[in-house]
């Protein structure tokens, strides 16, 4: 069961109570699992439709491919050049978007999302799209990314009048549209994205039209595609990976690139650079860990990448073993890299329960503390006797790596060594990926050797900077991109950051 709130079709009864349901709270208020709790999360995908006879259901089978990026709330908006409805849900897209929910968003136009975020931040009042009645008329927006100089304009619009439905920093874009002085509604748009900071990939619905845009770094990834059809206008998309474009049958066109805004309308596609000469930073941890491999972003396939981040760690960081093991399913990619250089078997010697998620609620503590347990299962024939390299994209808190380590050893391993295929995560994200604050992050606290010590791994090693950013960069006739690689530097591009977070263990202000 999930919970509700539907913003309603312009003129008719708002049916936010009428559609709420039982187990709401508890899907509101579950917290993560503990595993969970030491992995990274993004916290949105992002989708957009416009010219399709059934554009919710077109916005619904993109937001299930991107389901990866946020499994806590979901929404759809639509418009049919008249009326705008939005139904969001907490849940996953196949749970809240039923039948008898998407016949109740009509129109040939739609933008979807799909949503995770930390605890107290989850109201499903924060959930996605965002419908605002401004003065530049109704505006639906949905947004991938964190934008950092929030408590700025949040001041400065609620000094001139704004009145906030949330406390989500995507309403903040809206407002500024809604108090921005410019003539028409797409200067307006240029005009508030230009004073907001940090990073959003986002997709916008008027009554008849949509705009999609990055932020000038290009932190978040954000992708236009193209159904042909026969006799008839193209319909057009956007999606934050490619690989929502596979299931809809679509073609990729472009990416969006960093500081454009993409309008199209019954006129067709048009595009303006909002925002010039600021350096691009697209996030690198996108290609380690958060896109899928299937899907192509910032120019370059995301499997590419992982291959390559294998390969070099296999180059820079060798040891003499039997099987390369993955940590399912992120490390898989970088794995097969790996074990293909370095000559060794490639091996599934953990099995992942991919129905466990973050949609199981714990009944009781007892069953809390199986943690990764739940999710991940050794092989012990593959794993007996055997020297394992065993491959991962990140050691966060460190707890799950131990477990993981312990759990291949229990299996009866020989020795265990950790490989991760991108250097260690010393400082958190403004961003919009969900990390800790400093204090929490161990290799921002401890060396490599002690990290190693504490996971009981016989040896641990990261892949050098040098070696992700060459593993992430060219290829596929791309030129070379710039990234933002503040999470293993603590250079972040941005003014805006909390100083409170970037602070190491014990310290206090
Ligand atoms: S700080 Fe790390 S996770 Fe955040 S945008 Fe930069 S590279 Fe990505």
């Amino acid at each position: 069961m999930n919970r509700w709130l539907f913003q309603g079709v312009e003129g008719e009864h708002d049916l936010t109570d009428a559609l709420r349901c039982e187990g709401a709270a508890q899907a509101a208020n579950r917290e993560p699992q503990s595993s969970d709790a030491d992995t990274l999360h993004e916290e949105c995908g992002v989708m957009a439709i416009h010219g399709h006879p059934d554009a919710a259901r077109e916005a619904y089978l993109g937001l299930y491919a991107l389901q990866h990026r946020g499994q806590e709330s979901a929404g759809i908006a639509t418009a049919d050049g008249q009326r705008l409805a939005n139904i969001k849900g907490m849940g996953l897209v196949s749970e809240i978007f039923t039948e008898d929910v998407l016949a109740k968003l009509p129109g040939t136009m739609a933008i979807g999302h799909t949503r995770y975020s930390t605890t107290g931040d989850s109201a499903l009042l924060n959930a996605q799209p965002i419908r605002v009645d401004s003065t530049k008329g109704l505006i639906a927006i949905a947004h991938n990314g964190n934008l950092v100089n929030l408590g700025n304009l949040r001041t400065r619009l609620e000094r001139a009048g704004a009145y906030f439905q949330t406390t989500s920093d995507s309403e903040i874009i809206v407002q500024l549209i809604a108090h921005s002085k410019a003539g028409s509604l797409v200067d307006a748009i240029a005009d508030s994205l230009s004073q907001v900071d940090g990073a959003f990939s986002i997709v916008m619905m008027t009554r008849d039209r949509i705009f999609a845009a990055r932020d000038p770094r290009g932190f978040r990834p954000l992708s236009m595609g193209r159904i042909k059809n026969p006799g008839a206008p193209d319909t057009i998309l956007f999606a934050s990976e490619t690989c929502a474009f596979d299931l809809l049958r679509a073609e990729y066109v472009r990416d969006v690139q960093p500081g454009e805004l993409v309008m199209v309308s019954e006129d067709g596609v048009t595009s303006r650079q909002y925002a010039s000469g600021v350096q691009q930073a697209s996030c690198i941890f996108e290609h380690v860990y958060f896109a899928r491999p299937d899907s192509r972003i910032f120019g370059r396939w995301v499997q590419e990448s992982r291959d390559r981040m294998g390969r070099q760690l296999a180059r820079e960081s060798g040891v003499p073993a039997d099987v390369v093991v993955p940590v399912p399913d992120s490390g898989v990619t970088a794995a097969l890299g790996y074990a293909e250089e370095a000559g060794i078997p490639f091996r599934l010697g953990l099995i992942r329960n991919h129905y466990v998620g973050r949609t199981f609620i714990e009944p009781e503590q007892r069953v809390r503390d199986f943690g990764v347990r739940l999710k991940l299962n050794p092989v012990h024939n593959l794993l007996e006797g055997k020297r394992v390299v065993l491959i991962d994209d990140s050691i966060i808190r460190g707890t799950t790596s131990r477990k993981i380590v312990r759990m291949v050893r229990g299996a009866g391993a020989k020795e265990v060594h950790l490989r991760i295929s991108c250097p260690p995560t010393v400082s958190p994200c403004f961003y919009g990926v969900d990390t800790p604050s400093k204090r929490d992050l161990i290799a921002a606290n401890q060396s490599i050797e002690e990290i190693r010590r504490f996971i009981e791994a016989d040896s641990l090693a990261y892949l050098s900077l040098e070696g992700l950013l060459a593993s992430c960069d060219g290829g596929d006739g791309h030129q070379a991109n710039r990234y933002c690689v503040a999470c293993y530097t603590g250079n972040y591009p941005t003014q805006w950051i909390d100083v409170d977070e970037i602070l190491p263990a014990g310290a206090a202000i």
